[in-house]
């Protein structure tokens, strides 16, 4: 079959009013991006029409039509795509394409859908009797309306007729780039990847700040954090990596204040570093994988108190999930493998016996006036290194 056209239909950019075209031409932009990435790519043209996005290729061979569907896939904005085939508009066409599409098919029960706008002259109602019924003669299947094994779709509109049988559904959400730019906390855990992808789907763009405590860790944990960086590249058009040194104020915050504090002090200076990055990064937020009670730190009071250090909103999509809801979407988009390889996290350091689960914005501000952090963070600063992807 000569598929030389995929179909995409987008959801909510299609509530937008006047900014609508400000949204769709971003989508375009990225769908353009990412589908000209495909090695030997058979690109011709991408035009938006109306509600719809069509994607014009010069060549159509499975392999590069499996191509392109893994990677509309992974583009937010999209609520479905059809890769479909080109026809003339006319009765006697549909059916005898109608007819060679479906006979290729296995299937019980069918049904024909057709949406006809200008320039075709002919009504919906009518291509569905007649087609139906020439479907029913020819390959003697039956009409099942409301649960057909295969549906028939002639969709007609300004840039031709087209007739399709897969609606495959797209990854939902807003264009990436559309939703200002935010700096990830990635730690390397499960959570923290997932949390990005949450904000990505919504349309922001990402830059991803790691803090490693080499030469207390191994710099397999970087490794590790790269190669989620990768995997989250796939949904825009660049990535950068900044990655901090901390190990010398975490042996500070050992050697010079109170124990119970120790995991969110870390966290303040690692809010305060981000809030810096952010700046340079033009980044607007700071997003997180904390989650409601997961740990000792992620208390209701325990992250106020981290949370008053940043000028900035502080994002925590993760905020109301159970972790296997996390552990789930981690899955989804391949995050979690990468995550579960044994490594280990600056914060998992020198870990205190009985961290304290409610603590005040004061008694952390007292105890981080201990030692010289400003000092300490802009050296931290100084050292960091970039990897873009
Ligand atoms: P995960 O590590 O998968 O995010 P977690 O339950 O281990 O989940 P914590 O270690 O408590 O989470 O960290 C909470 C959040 O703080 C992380 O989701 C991440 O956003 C940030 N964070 C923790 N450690 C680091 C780090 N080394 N570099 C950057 N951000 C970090
Ligand atoms: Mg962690």
């Amino acid at each position: 079959m000569k598929y030389s056209h995929i179909i995409c239909h987008y959801s909510e950019i299609g509530l937008k009013g006047r900014n609508r075209p400000y949204f769709v031409k971003i989508l375009r932009d990225n769908i353009k991006l990412t589908v000209n990435k495909i090695d030997k790519c058979p690109l011709e043209k991408i035009q938006i029409i109306h509600d719809r996005i069509l994607i014009i290729l010069s060549d159509y061979n499975d392999i590069t039509l499996q191509q392109i569907k893994k990677s509309l896939s992974n583009i937010f904005g999209i609520a479905y795509f059809c890769p479909a085939i080109k026809i003339n508009d006319g009765l006697d066409s549909i059916k005898t394409n109608a007819l060679s599409i479906l006979k290729e098919e296995s299937f019980e029960s069918f049904r024909i859908t057709a949406r006809m706008s200008t320039p075709s002259t002919l009504s919906k109602m009518y291509v569905h009797e007649k087609v139906g019924e020439y479907i029913q003669k020819k390959l003697k299947k039956s009409v099942s309306l409301k649960f057909p094994d295969i549906n028939c779709y002639i969709d007609s509109f300004s840039a031709g007729t087209f007739i399709y049988t897969d609606k495959i559904k797209g990854s939902g959400g807003m264009p990436v780039s559309t939703g200002g730019k935010g700096i990830v906390m990635l730690s390397g855990g499960i959570d923290s990847p997932v949390a990005a992808y949450y904000l990505l789907k919504r349309g922001m763009s990402l830059s991803f700040v790691h803090f490693h405590s080499i030469p207390h860790v191994s710099p397999a944990s970087i490794e590790k954090v790269k190669e989620l960086t990768l995997n989250l590249s796939k949904y825009q058009k660049k990535s950068k990596l900044l990655l901090v040194p901390f190990s010398e104020i975490q042996e500070e915050i050992v050697s010079k204040t109170s124990e119970k504090y120790r995991v969110l002090l870390y966290r303040r200076m690692m809010l305060k570093i981000s809030n810096e990055i952010a700046h340079t990064e033009r980044g607007k937020a700071i997003i997180t994988g904390e989650a409601l009670g997961q740990v000792s730190s992620q208390t209701l009071e325990n992250i106020a108190s981290v949370d008053c250090v940043s000028s900035l909103p502080v994002f925590r999509p993760l905020i109301g999930m159970d972790k296997q809801e996390i552990i789930n979407t981690g899955k989804l988009i391949e995050t979690y493998d990468i995550s579960i390889r044994p490594h280990e996290d600056c914060c998992t350091l020198f870990l205190p016996e009985r961290p304290a689960t409610k603590s005040t914005a004061i008694s952390l501000e007292r105890e981080e006036n201990k030692f010289n952090y400003s000092e300490m963070i802009k050296n931290a600063i100084d050292r960091i290194e970039i990897v873009e992807f």
